[in-house]
């Protein structure tokens, strides 16, 4: 194993668990691989290919990166190529003949190419030894990148019982996993679950307030730099890149909108350090392995913290530190509520709503950001400062806000528990809006009662106080602010809330539309 390792990678050590699960691999076990990106799950199905008889057949979703890899495995001696639309039929018949010879060790194959019935003769008459289903996640339909080839190859295990099976991936909530699993029928293997701690990566999360001018600031100290830039729209994507232009900087766009040959020459331009920055949507990346990316920016929210950490773990995979920053606002938020709220199934909406504010709550929360990331994958970290995350460098300091909190629940309580945050908070602060005094508010007892803080810090204090559940919002359409018996015990002095700030609570700052 280590020979060959030195001998076509250049490597001289393992990485973790990649040795383990070779063994089991060439032992012909069924395994399931959870690793990060990055974690190098390739080498886990390419060494056990150079060391078994026949052939490894790997079955990959994206078209785009099977001719990279088959060219870098070339490149390093061994005898790889690939089947799929993109092939014409006189180089099909090519590999055909070179698989029949023996000539080949390792096959990548697209999905919807494996599941014809003419590739399944084929690879009965060929002694295949193993199949490796990288990002195999993709088969289930609980992922976020469910695709309906995939789904396919349950019939793997049916058709071929004595071919052990490897299944990859980086996509690592529970549910997806156990699903993975159970389609395959690998059920009786081995699982392997890697650390998702990406120690080098750095996390930050800002207000997206002035967020251009900021965006700026923060490229300028990061100059020569290789950095990518996530934005929701395709429409963001293109102005933003004009904006980086006019103002100096080497930036190219990314997204589904291009014209494939465009968007194959940017990413290029992009890997081999042509270009500094890529600004993409989240079409960009699945597989992406460039070394020396020192920056991942968010620009606007994404919509779950899967899709985050896979954006993020793009980054540092030299094992050098890269930064990751999130721009975070609740307008962010609402659009994205917007969208799921247009969706059709009732389960898709829940679980998408459920997604989004498990992000949301990445982004307030003032625990250690790698902990909320690591304990999203089921990872319990030890340390309670990981010395690398904006919580954890910043130093918050707790407040005593129980007599914050009891004007709060007055207020709610004295408006029937009938009125969201922005009203209830309009009155305490004083405000003169008309919806105010349409209802006649300004005559409330609690008018203006909290003009001793701003609309925003009200609107964090009540945030979290729905977050330590002695208040509630409910309701869908129209949510408002309610009590709970934890309520009254604050206001019977049975019960105290504490506030947690940071001195320049700059992620703090923003207003609800
Ligand atoms: P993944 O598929 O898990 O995202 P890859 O298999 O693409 O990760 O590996 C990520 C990077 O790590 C690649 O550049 C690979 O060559 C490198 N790598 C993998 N295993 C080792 C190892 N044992 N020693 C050094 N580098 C490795
Ligand atoms: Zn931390």
């Amino acid at each position: 194993m280590h020979k060959t390792l030195r001998k076509y990678f250049g490597y001289s050590d393992f990485r973790p668990l990649q040795e383990d699960i070779i063994n089991d691999v060439l032992n012909d076990r069924d395994t399931f691989v959870l690793m990060p990106t990055g974690g190098g799950k390739s080498l886990c199905y390419q060494i056990p290919a150079l060391l078994k008889d026949g052939i490894t057949v790997v079955v990959s979703p994206l078209i785009s990166l099977m001719k990279d890899q088959v060219d870098s495995l070339k490149e390093n001696g061994v005898d790889a190529a690939y089947l799929n639309s993109t092939l014409k039929p006189a180089e099909s018949r090519r590999i055909y003949e070179e698989l029949k010879r023996g000539e080949i060790k390792i096959l990548y194959v697209a999905p919807e190419r494996l599941t014809m019935s003419s590739t399944i003769t084929l690879l009965k008459s060929l002694n295949v030894s193993l199949f490796a289903i990288d990002e195999s996640h993709c088969i289930s339909e609980w992922g976020h990148d469910f695709r309906p080839e995939y789904r396919r190859l349950n019939f793997l295990k049916k058709k071929f019982p004595e071919v052990p099976i490897v299944a990859l991936t980086a996509t690592a909530t529970p549910k997806v996993r156990e699903d993975t699993i159970n389609q395959l029928g690998i059920k009786h293997g081995k699982t392997y679950i890697a650390s998702f701690d990406r120690a080098n990566l750095f996390y930050r999360v800002r207000a997206k307030k002035d967020t251009y001018d900021n965006l700026l600031q923060y490229l300028r100290k990061k100059r020569g730099e290789s950095g990518i830039i996530y934005c929701q729209s395709r429409k963001t994507v293109d102005s933003l890149t004009n904006k980086l232009k006019k103002d100096g900087f080497n930036a190219l766009p990314y997204h589904a909108g291009l014209k494939d040959t465009q968007r194959a020459k940017n990413q290029e331009m992009f890997i081999k350090d042509r270009v500094d920055i890529i600004v993409a949507t989240i079409a960009f990346g699945m597989g992406i392995d460039k070394p020396n990316v020192r920056f991942v920016i968010h620009y606007d929210l994404p919509k779950n913290l899967e899709s985050y950490y896979q954006e993020t773990g793009r980054g540092g995979r030299d094992g050098l530190e890269c930064e990751c920053v999130l721009f975070f606002s609740h307008g962010d938020r609402y659009k994205i509520e917007y969208f799921i709220k247009q969706k059709d199934k009732k389960e898709e909406r829940d679980i998408a709503l459920k997604q989004l504010s498990e992000m949301v709550d990445y982004c307030e929360s003032n625990i250690c950001r790698r902990k909320v990331l690591l304990r999203y994958f089921g990872e319990e970290t030890q340390e309670d400062n990981c010395g690398k995350c904006d919580v954890c460098l910043q130093p918050r300091i707790e407040v005593d806000g129980t007599n914050d909190a009891k004007l709060l629940i007055n207020c709610i309580k004295e408006l029937d528990q009938r009125f969201g945050m922005n009203h209830v908070i309009d009155v305490l602060t004083g405000s003169r809006a008309k919806k105010i005094t349409d209802k006649k508010h300004h005559l409330l007892k609690h008018f203006g009662q909290g003009d001793m803080y701003t609309k925003a810090t009200w609107l964090d204090m009540t945030r979290d106080m729905v977050r330590q559940d002695v208040i509630k919002v409910e309701g869908a359409r129209y949510p408002l602010l309610k009590l709970n018996s934890k309520s009254e015990e604050v206001l019977s002095g049975k019960r105290m809330v504490t506030f947690t700030r940071s001195e320049d609570d700059e992620c703090q700052a923003d207003y609800e539309p």
